[in-house]
């Protein structure tokens, strides 16, 4: 059965006024679909209510009636200023080549109010949570997470980008199998990649694949501010921002640029990691970041025979969360498949089989991080309001 798209959704509720003038935004990838409908301010919450319900039932029965499939469908109400915006659109056509391999241009302007952008969390036009992820040293697999979990909540209808913000060691283009498609400019701002159903930026487009990237702190701080900054996110639901190991220059520039809604830790089981790791998050508390926890990653590995070997001392992430008082956000085993498809830049391939380990570990790990984004918003006592 074909999947419910994002045109069925704005043809079913268009026969509605009130509904109609509601819609913010949609977004949907293989029947995950989310709908984001305006709650003008100080206006009475019944009928935004009843507007909610009245939407997701238009759009379930618009749906069985076209013989289309839902997965999962979360229609989420969003306190708005004023009137509804309107749909919002995301589909910029760039113009303007910009050949990799150039360095990046000074801005004309730091603006980046763009067309139909709502009200959002993060200070970002747009964007409503921005979420770092980080790590105390390279190689624990910091940016497999952040892309995998990138994938996971836009598999369940999340509008989501990928900032790979690790500018001294870029690794979304082969992540995400970006060989041979170069950056667009438009409009003096990049454009983003739309792969796997997600939005990426990476820095490692922008200049000479092959040389070492030397950032000093005023230039580390430039490069970042210019890719957050100067790229046309459109409206996101989640801005997964893939930090540099370590504590360092970027995680402090972004803390001043922008709410975060909190920082992940990617950890291994090992002590060494530990030591690192406890760094880094003590780092984000220093900047008065939320940490929503710790993933422990390459926990254990599954042999062919169906058995778990806990090759790291698999628990020791774990364990040094609960030290921290932090909540544990989940473990990531040791596979093979998953090297595999991030070497191959194929990270979709991952979800294929969602009964897999490593499908079922990254889905259970977007869940733990959107429940602890939810938390983490309630305690800054930020607006966002969403009742599904
Ligand atoms: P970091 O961003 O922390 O430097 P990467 O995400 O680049 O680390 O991962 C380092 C290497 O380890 C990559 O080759 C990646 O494919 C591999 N890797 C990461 N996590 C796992 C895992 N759970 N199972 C198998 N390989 C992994």
């Amino acid at each position: 059965m074909p999947h419910l798209s994002k045109d069925d959704v704005h043809t079913a509720l268009a026969a509605n006024r009130d509904l109609a003038s509601r819609l913010q935004k949609v977004s949907a990838c293989d029947g995950h679909v989310r709908v984001t409908m305006a709650q003008p301010a100080g206006s009475n919450p019944q009928a935004g209510e009843i507007a909610r319900a009245g939407a997701e039932a238009t759009i379930r029965r618009h749906a069985a009636e076209s013989g289309l499939g839902i997965e999962t469908l979360q229609v989420v109400l969003v306190e708005a200023e004023g009137a509804a915006a309107g749909a919002s659109s995301t589909g910029e056509r760039p113009t303007v080549n910009q050949p990799a391999g150039v360095p990046l241009k000074q801005a004309s302007s730091s603006k980046t109010v763009t067309e139909g952008s709502t009200a959002s969390g993060s200070g970002l036009p747009g964007i409503q949570h921005v979420i770092a992820v980080g790590a105390g040293k390279g190689g624990v697999g910091k940016s497999t997470v952040s892309v995998n979990l990138a994938l996971a909540l836009a598999r369940k209808g999340h509008s989501v980008g990928l900032l790979d913000g690790d500018i001294y060691g870029p690794s979304a283009p082969t992540l995400l199998g970006l060989d041979g498609m170069e950056v667009q400019l438009h409009q003096n701002m990049l454009q983003v990649f739309n792969v796997h159903g997600i939005k990426c930026m990476t820095i490692g487009k922008l200049v000479e694949p092959d040389k070492p990237l030397i950032w000093r702190g005023p230039m580390a701080h430039g490069a970042f501010k210019q890719l957050v900054e100067q790229t046309a996110w459109g409206e996101l639901d989640y801005l997964i921002v893939d930090l540099p190991p370590g504590t360092g220059d970027v995680p402090l520039s972004m803390s001043q640029m922008m709410k975060l809604s909190g920082a992940v830790i990617v950890c291994t089981p090992q002590k060494v990691a530990q030591d690192d790791a406890v760094r880094a998050i003590r780092m984000f508390q220093q900047l008065s970041v939320d940490v929503l926890g710790v993933v422990e990653n390459m926990s254990y590995f599954i042999g062919d025979d169906g058995k778990e070997y806990d090759i790291f001392g698999r628990g020791g992430a774990e364990m040094m969360a609960q030290r921290m008082g932090l909540p544990f956000l989940g473990a990531v085993p040791i596979n093979m498949a998953l090297r595999e498809n991030s070497d191959n830049g194929d990270p979709s391939a991952n979800f294929e089989d969602e009964k897999s380990p490593i499908a079922k570990a990254f889905t259970k790990l977007s869940q733990n991080i959107e429940n602890e984004v939810a938390l983490a918003t309630m305690r800054s006592g930020r607006t966002t309001l969403s009742v599904s």
